[in-house]
């Protein structure tokens, strides 16, 4: 049984007055851990804190070269401690061990290597300014206290993704991971310490949505940066015009996956039923509306149906399981609903289309779930079902596919399936999407921004963008005459 407290300057703590939640295997239902449930007076503490470690002596004059030993000593604990990490998430979250071993802990570490190297490249600039003698230059200063809030899907991978270049930049970072999967955001927590960071320069406040909430509202907090849904998103940026805080918004999605018609079908096939069933379809960038030309339409579908049922599903702890538990039951409930709602309003059921029992029953299993002749104003091809379902809307002309993919609220991700050269460098121009990718499923890497148009969100992370993200620029103006 994991038991995760507060860190607060550096101190594992209980929250004030002793509330604790539980957090649950989504492969069996079963309790695995506690964790302290933050009141709005640990907020207060660990936002004191967070200010004193981010104005200390020891965080403001460590040379940025000290800076970057510090996240690169992050990163090595990270690697040193792949397969602890890996266990933690595969058994908090339930992503298949091949995924938590291969791709989020590795990337965890690779974006703190990724930003030690930019601790010292932080430049500024001279502006040229016409008043005579004056000299005007600009230098990206720390925000402050960022409260960094993260979502249940990859808690170590988008916790990384936002410290790192928080910790980079000079700034004191408040973590808050999402309810569901706490346990391997308390262990990065715990290897930042052993990596030397400075008291209350890293804080782990774990807790529901009211932890997230007084973060928000607090006067303490400079900088918000969000990963999650968009509703909560909306809400975050009523609140914080309260004090205008600075905001980052990485939201939700509903990737469109135009299908050309000289594509090659079986790579499309491979392709795109890796990038919509990845972490069971639990993913922003997921793809989830299959815009096949019509003349590929039935041998895309049949071979995509095919694949989808030969997937082996199970508890992310078994080597040969490719997809793993949704979230929670709530969550399970929410996919089913759709489900039920793709059939109601006429989209044709391929295959799947409920949950898994069986030895599987007590788990939070879903069959992968193929739908044909879906509509553009179906529920299931305008909202994020964040699960394993399929929507394939056949299409006649290419015109018509590029209008009905950005014929959504949101624009994170789109993927382009085609052999035509012109066509893969034409095509992503036209599609209103922060990233597209052309025969490929969707990717991460710490050196390529991330991020979306429309109510996907406001702002890019990774590359230089994570740098802007978490410094103000500031202008300092000499005479010289
Ligand atoms: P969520 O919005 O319900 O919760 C995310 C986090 O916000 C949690 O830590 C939660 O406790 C906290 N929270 C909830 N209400 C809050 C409030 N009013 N104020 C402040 N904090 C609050 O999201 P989720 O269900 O955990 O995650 C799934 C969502 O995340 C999906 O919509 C998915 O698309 C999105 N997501 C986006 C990206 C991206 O990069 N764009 C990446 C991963 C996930």
């Amino acid at each position: 049984m994991h038991a995760t407290k507060l860190l607060i300057a550096n101190e594992w703590t209980d929250a004030s007055g002793g509330a604790t939640s539980t957090t649950v295997n989504p492969a069996d239902g079963e309790v695995i851990g506690t964790f302290a449930e933050a009141t709005a007076t640990d907020v207060d503490v660990a936002v004191a804190s967070a200010r004193k470690g981010f104005e200390s002596d020891e965080w403001q004059s460590m040379s940025p070269d000290a800076r970057g030993k510090l996240l690169w000593r992050i990163g090595e604990l990270i690697e040193k401690n792949t397969e602890e990490l890996a266990a933690l998430e595969t058994l908090d979250q339930g992503q298949p061990t091949f995924m938590s071993t291969n791709v989020s802990v590795p990337l965890a570490a690779q974006v703190f290597r990724y930003y030690a190297g930019y601790t010292t490249k932080i430049e500024g600039k001279v502006s040229p300014v016409s008043i005579p003698n004056q000299l005007s230059y600009q230098t990206r200063v720390p925000m402050g206290v960022a409260g960094l809030i993260t979502p249940w899907n990859f808690p170590l991978g988008i916790a990384a993704w936002k410290l790192a270049p928080a910790l980079a930049t000079g700034n004191a970072a408040i973590l808050k991971p999402a309810e569901q999967t706490p346990l391997s955001t308390a262990y990065l927590a715990r290897l930042c310490v052993e990596a030397g960071v400075p008291a209350g320069v890293v804080t782990l406040l774990t807790g529901g949505p009211d932890v997230g909430k007084a973060l928000v509202a607090h006067r303490g907090v400079d900088k918000i940066s969000f990963t999650g849904s968009t509703a909560v998103g909306q809400e975050i940026v009523k609140a914080a015009s309260r004090d205008l805080k600075r905001i980052g918004l990485e939201l939700g999605g509903k990737a469109p996956s135009i299908v050309c018609a000289d594509a090659d079908i079986d790579t499309a096939v491979v392709g795109n039923l890796q990038g919509a069933l990845f972490n069971t379809g639990q993913a922003c960038g997921a793809f989830t509306r299959f815009f096949v030309h019509r003349s590929r339409v039935d041998e895309f579908t049949s071979k995509l149906a095919a694949a989808a049922d030969s997937l082996r599903i199970g508890p992310g702890q078994d080597p040969e399981t490719v997809v793993g538990p949704l979230i929670s039951a709530e969550h399970l409930g929410r996919v089913d609903g759709y489900v039920a709602s793709g059939r109601k309003e006429g989209a044709e059921l391929v295959t799947g289309g409920e949950r898994v029992g069986g030895e599987l029953e007590k788990g939070f299993f879903y069959r992968p779930t193929v739908f044909t002749e879906v509509k553009d104003d179906m529920t299931i091809a305008r909202e994020e079902i964040f699960g394993p379902v399929l929507s394939v809307m056949p299409y006649d002309d290419i015109e018509e596919a590029v209008a009905r993919a950005n014929n959504t609220d949101y624009g994170l991700a789109a993927v382009l399936w085609t052999q035509d050269l012109k066509t893969a460098h034409n095509l992503p121009k036209r599609i209103q999407a922060g990233t597209v990718f052309v025969n490929q499923l969707p990717l991460i890497d710490p050196g390529s921004p991330w991020g979306g148009f429309g109510m996907s969100g406001w702002g890019r992370e990774m590359g230089s963008y994570s740098i802007d993200e978490f410094t103000e620029p500031r202008t300092v103006f000499i005479n010289l005459g």
